[in-house]
Order: structure tokens, then C-alpha cells, then sequence
């Protein structure tokens, strides 16, 4: 399986640090406001590199975190006059239940910052005693020069970086390099104790303490966002390779931006749509499936043209599904015959061209090509195939579309006789004044999307 690899600036070989075991660590939002889909790209990216992990057989140890201590979060719960956790907790809801509808498996573990301020505090001690990091008036800074190797992942150079800053080095800074690592407390903000005064933790520290955690010192694979790359990422290697005196991570992969009109789409910019706004227009499903039509390093255009095609793309593969499925409902037991076994040849070679995309760097757009094929092999040969045909490749494209994140089940509805026996239940209850199962029945049927309606004739019902 080959990767690109950031740091190296070239696709190469995955080899795990433990055999047949992936721990990967993807950079999380901060959670401010309703994510939109520019940040929910690196979610469905990463969540298909997981899911194809776990479907060549390795145990994914998957960890993303929430940052739920942060500037933008202490404004807004200023702004709406609440505490800042009262902020981030709603927020953190909200996005899991984006991430739900985009079919984005829940992390193996999903830190947040402010509960692991103590791992934080702990690091930046042992920077400190190795020289890596020292303390001016309450604030921590990382000495950055000390760092051989700052600059590695982002190409840059220090003493170029350093000529391309015009203000003048602050009096507390030993380099205008340097970056925070713990800040004073200010008036009005959330404050945790510290060997150096009440304060809270810089931005970058988290991930290098969550990721040594649940992971271990060296992890196989960082990735998040191309904007990561500088200076968080560039940040994270220095604290952690100067903190453990190992290799931080083996492969850094990074997802290109999901632009506008060509600009990356971003909150400051003001030109987002929030993941919950598309919802209304578009299956999520079909979001998922637009994000994957691209390569995860090429820039991906929102426009409704695009999607629309996409809406077009997957529906294809559904419909084909349903038909193989009314098929197997109907047609009687048999087993292959020599023409499903050509069939099962082609099949199979559509399988190895999945796997083969999905292996050059996760190149997904490929991946879903030899779908498309699969769906129009299907098509020719399901209607003369034999039942055991006709399941094979069912299964088939049921295992890749899963691989993808794709749901291919079909929604149960319910029918009409449910819903009736269900309002009879109702009504039962209502009679016998149990009135706690009586709404239950009522909100499980709101949830179907069927509306009661009590008259004096009785109980009518509609669908929404
Ligand atoms: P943030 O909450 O801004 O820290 O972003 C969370 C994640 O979303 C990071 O991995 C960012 O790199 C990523 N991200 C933000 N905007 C975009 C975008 N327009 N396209 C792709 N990824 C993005
Ligand atoms: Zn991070």
C-alpha cells in the first residue's frame, strides 16, 4: 500500500511501526459554531482511509480531538454571555451528529483539550528541563532554534521565515520564532493552575500530548488539513521529537481544501455552508459520495453542478443494488453456471482495480470508476445469472461501497399495517392512563415521519 507522504514529499510504502496495528491521529475542529464542509473534508477523507485499513484486516487505533479551549470559543460564549464549556460541549454535539449523517465512525478515542491539561503541563515541564522550552512572565514559549530539524515538514527555513517578519521581536521572545506553549490567565477566561501561574495551554500542545497518549511516541500516521502543515504541524514535531526523542510520525498525509469558486472555503472568510445547511438540500450521503469523486491532495469546487452529478452517480449505484436485491427476492435457489463463472472472473479483476486505486495513495475517484463498471457489469449480467451469481455480486458491491462510507441498506418504512397496530397500542394506553407509553408511541412514529392527528372520528395519521 502506498501513501504520500508530506514530509518526504513522495508516495511510499506503508510500513506500520506495529505489525497488522494503524494509529493514526487526525487533527479535530475547534468547536465554535456548526462545522461546515470544508471541515467536514478531512473527516470523510480520513474516515475512508481508516475504513480500508480495517477492511485489509488491521486494528485502526483512530484518535481525533475536539478543541474545546480556544480565542473563538471564549468570544462566543462571551457574546452569548454563557461560559465557554457551555460553548464548546453544544458544539461538540452538534458536530457528532454531522459526523453521524455523514456516516464518519465514531474515533476510537475523541480527547478533548481541557482534559488533558495535566499530560499538557507535564510535557511542557520536560521541555523546560531539556532546554527546549522556557518561561517569561507567566508564558511558556518553545525555543525553537534549539530544535534541529524545525521546518522539516513545511520546507521552510528559519532564517528565511525569520527575514520575512517585519515586527520587531517582542521584548519577552527570545526569537521571534519562538511559539507559545502555556499563556497567562486574562480576565474573563477559562484558567487551569499551573507551575507557572493560572493560564491555559497554546493550540499545539494537545495534539502532541492526545496523540503520545493514545497512540504511543511514534505514531504511523498525523493527518488533517494542507493548512495544518505550517506552523501546527511543523510545531507538533518540534514539541514532541524534542519531548520523547523519538521519530514523531511515520507518514503525514494531508487533504487539499474544498474551495468556492476557487477560495478555500473558511468561517473568516464568510463563504461556508455548514454541513447541517446542505443537509436540507442534499443526502449527506451524496456530500460523502462528491468528496470521494476527487483525490483527497487535489482541490475540490463546491458547486451545485458538481454535486448534482454526483447525486446522479450514486443513485446509479443504488438503483443498481435495489434491482440485485428484488432479484434475490425473487428468484429461486441455483448455483453458478460456467457463463457466472466468466462473470465472477470480471467481477473479481473490478475488485483488484478497486483495491489497486484505493492502494496508490487512496485514489478514491479511481475506486468509485471500477464501481461504476462493477454496477454496469451487474446490469448486463444479473438478469440471466443464478441466485448464487447474483449474491456474489451483491456482496460485492455492498463490500466496496462500504469501504467508502456509502449505506446501501434501505431506510425500513414502515407499512401501513404497523403504523395502525402501533396507534391501537396507543390508544390502549391512553385508556389504561399510561400515558408515558402512549408519547413514546407517538414520538416513535414522529421519528418515521408519521403525523397523528386525534379527531372525534378517531386517530387519523398522515406521512410527512
Ligand atoms: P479548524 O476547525 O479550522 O481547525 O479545521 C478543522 C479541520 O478542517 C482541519 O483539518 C482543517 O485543515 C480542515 N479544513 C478547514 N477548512 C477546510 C477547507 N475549506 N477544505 C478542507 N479542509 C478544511
Ligand atoms: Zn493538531
Amino acid at each position: 500500500m502506498k501513501l504520500y507522504n508530506t514530509l518526504t514529499k513522495q508516495k511510499e510504502e506503508f510500513v506500520p511501526v506495529n505489525e497488522g496495528k494503524v494509529g493514526m491521529y487526525v487533527c479535530g475542529p475547534t468547536v465554535y459554531n456548526y462545522i461546515h464542509i470544508g471541515n467536514a473534508r478531512p473527516m470523510v477523507v480520513f474516515d475512508t482511509v481508516r475504513r480500508y485499513f480495517e477492511y485489509k484486516g488491521y486494528d485502526v487505533n483512530y484518535v481525533s480531538n475536539f478543541t474545546d479551549v480556544d480565542d473563538k470559543i471564549i468570544k462566543k460564549a462571551n457574546e452569548e454571555g454563557v461560559s465557554a464549556s457551555e460553548i464548546s460541549e453544544r458544539y461538540i454535539k452538534e458536530c457528532q451528529k454531522d459526523m453521524e449523517a455523514l456516516n464518519v465512525k465514531p474515533a476510537t478515542h475523541h480527547p478533548k483539550a481541557t482534559e488533558e491539561i495535566d499530560g499538557m503541563i507535564a510535557m511542557i515541564e520536560t521541555l523546560i528541563e531539556r532546554g527546549y522550552a522556557y518561561e517569561k512572565e507567566g508564558t511558556v514559549y518553545f525555543r525553537t532554534r534549539k530544535f534541529d530539524h524545525y521546518g522539516q515538514l513545511s520546507k521552510k527555513n528559519l532564517d528565511d521565515m525569520q527575514a520575512g517578519i517585519r515586527i520587531a521581536v517582542s521584548d519577552e521572545k527570545e526569537d521571534a520564532m519562538d511559539f507559545v506553549l502555556w499563556k497567562p490567565k486574562k480576565e474573563g477566561e477559562p484558567s487551569w493552575p499551573s507551575p507557572w501561574g493560572d493560564g491555559r495551554p497554546g493550540w499545539h500542545i494537545e495534539c502532541s500530548v492526545m496523540s503520545k497518549k493514545y497512540i504511543g511516541d511514534t505514531i504511523d500516521i498525523h493527518a488533517g488539513g494542507e493548512d495544518l502543515v505550517f506552523p501546527h504541524h511543523e510545531n507538533e514535531i518540534a514539541q514532541s521529537e524534542a519531548c520523547n526523542g523519538e521519530k514523531f510520525a511515520k507518514y503525514w498525509m494531508h487533504n487539499a481544501f474544498l474551495n468556492i469558486d476557487n477560495k478555500k472555503m473558511s468561517k473568516s472568510a464568510g463563504n461556508f455552508f455548514t454541513v447541517r445547511e446542505i443537509s436540507e438540500k442534499y443526502p449527506l450521503q451524496v456530500i460523502r459520495f462528491f468528496m470521494l469523486s476527487a483525490h483527497y491532495r487535489s482541490p475540490l469546487n463546491f458547486s451545485d453542478t458538481l454535486v448534482e452529478a454526483s447525486k446522479n452517480g450514486l443513485e446509479r449505484i443504488l438503483t443498481a443494488i435495489d434491482n440485485l436485491r428484488s432479484i434475490l427476492g425473487s428468484v429461486q435457489d441455483s448455483t453458478m453456471t460456467e457463463s457466472d463463472k466468466e462473470h465472477v472472473k470480471e467481477v473479481d479483476a473490478l475488485v483488484g482495480k478497486f483495491e489497486a486505486s484505493m492502494e496508490d495513495d487512496f485514489n478514491t475517484a479511481d475506486a468509485i470508476s471500477a464501481i461504476f463498471e462493477l454496477v454496469k457489469l451487474a446490469n448486463i449480467t444479473a438478469a440471466e445469472g443464478s441466485k448464487e451469481y447474483v449474491q456474489y455480486v451483491f456482496d460485492t458491491i455492498v463490500k466496496l461501497c462500504d469501504i467508502l462510507g456509502i449505506v446501501t441498506e434501505k431506510e425500513e418504512e414502515l407499512l401501513d399495517s404497523d403504523i395502525e397496530a402501533l396507534i391501537e397500542e396507543r390508544q390502549a394506553a391512553r385508556k389504561a392512563k399510561n400515558f408515558a407509553r402512549a408519547d413514546e408511541i407517538r414520538d416513535m412514529l414522529a421519528e418515521q415521519g408519521i403525523i397523528l392527528e386525534d379527531t372525534r372520528a378517531g386517530v387519523k395519521w398522515k406521512r410527512a
